[in-house]
């Protein structure tokens, strides 16, 4: 199967930023959405200006029943899942130094454990059907390592990792995607309690960072590919961003 139209796609984090403009771009070209966050109200009006093949499950990526629930709500609607996008992500910058471990363990389990639970959530459905891609939302944190970013960077590197695995030990049946995004204009960040910080990543995001619609371009690209075609990684900066 190729295209979009049709296709069965799981998002996580579809309430904000990349993954509600995920949802928008793959809704044009026809796909059936399951969306997937905690906050319901941005959830229901999403799914409702989407339409009817649109729906959506309170999701807590931490939370390992949530995201099986997840994806059991996908199949009992839709009957199958063709596509699993592990957009949802939190990032709570702050220095080492600072010993904000709490944030450390909550970047830990969105950004990593969220991932491998949905993974799991799709493995073996896909593996039946021989069939399937997982899209994991990473970043350019995941290429390199930065002062006061260094707890988010390994969630990314981390995020690289387990998609490459997956990649190599599904060959034949399933596609693994990594999307690494520079700076979006996004609500990430805004949970940084480092004001310092928090100043430089929000101008940085609002004055030269992408569009959440240019990210969702990169996950229509690589999802409308032939099944033979698995687009591994896309690598998608601002121009300007050099780092
Ligand atoms: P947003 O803050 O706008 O979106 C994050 C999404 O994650 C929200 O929908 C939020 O929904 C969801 N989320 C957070 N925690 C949980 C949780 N425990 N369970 C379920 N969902 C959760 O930021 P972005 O759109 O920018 O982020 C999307 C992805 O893109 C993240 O993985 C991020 O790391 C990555 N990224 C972003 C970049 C940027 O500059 N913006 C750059 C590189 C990568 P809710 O609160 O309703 O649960």
């Amino acid at each position: 199967m190729s295209g979009i139209k049709d296709k069965v796609v799981v998002i996580t984090g579809a309430s904000s930023g990349i993954g509600e403009a995920i949802a928008e771009r793959l809704s044009k070209d026809g796909a059936k959405l399951m969306l997937g966050a905690r906050r319901e109200d941005r959830l229901k009006s999403l799914a409702d200006k989407l339409g009817g093949d649109a729906a959506y499950h309170v999701t807590d990526v931490t939370r390992r029943d949530d995201v099986q629930a997840l994806a059991k709500a996908a199949i009992d609607r839709f009957g199958h899942i063709d596509v699993l996008i592990n957009n949802a992500g939190v990032m709570p910058l702050s220095f080492l130094s600072e010993g904000k471990v709490d944030e450390w363990d909550k970047m830990i389990d969105v950004n990593i454990k969220g991932v491998l639970y949905g993974v799991d959530a799709v493995l073996d459905h896909m593996l039946e059907r021989e069939s399937g891609q997982v899209i994991n939302i990473a970043s350019t944190a995941g290429h390199r390592v930065v002062k006061s970013g260094v707890v988010y960077c390994g969630t990314k590197h981390a995020v690289r990792a387990i998609s490459e695995g997956l990649r190599m030990e599904t060959a034949g049946k399933i596609r693994s995607t990594i999307i690494s995004p520079g700076a979006v204009e996004t609500e990430l960040g805004n949970d940084i309690s480092n004001d310092q910080i928090k100043d430089r990543v929000k101008t940085m995001q609002k004055d030269t960072g992408l569009k959440p619609e240019d990210i969702a371009e990169a996950a229509a690209y690589s999802i409308s590919q032939p099944d033979s075609v698995s687009v591994n990684e896309v690598l998608i900066r601002p121009t300007v961003q050099e780092g």
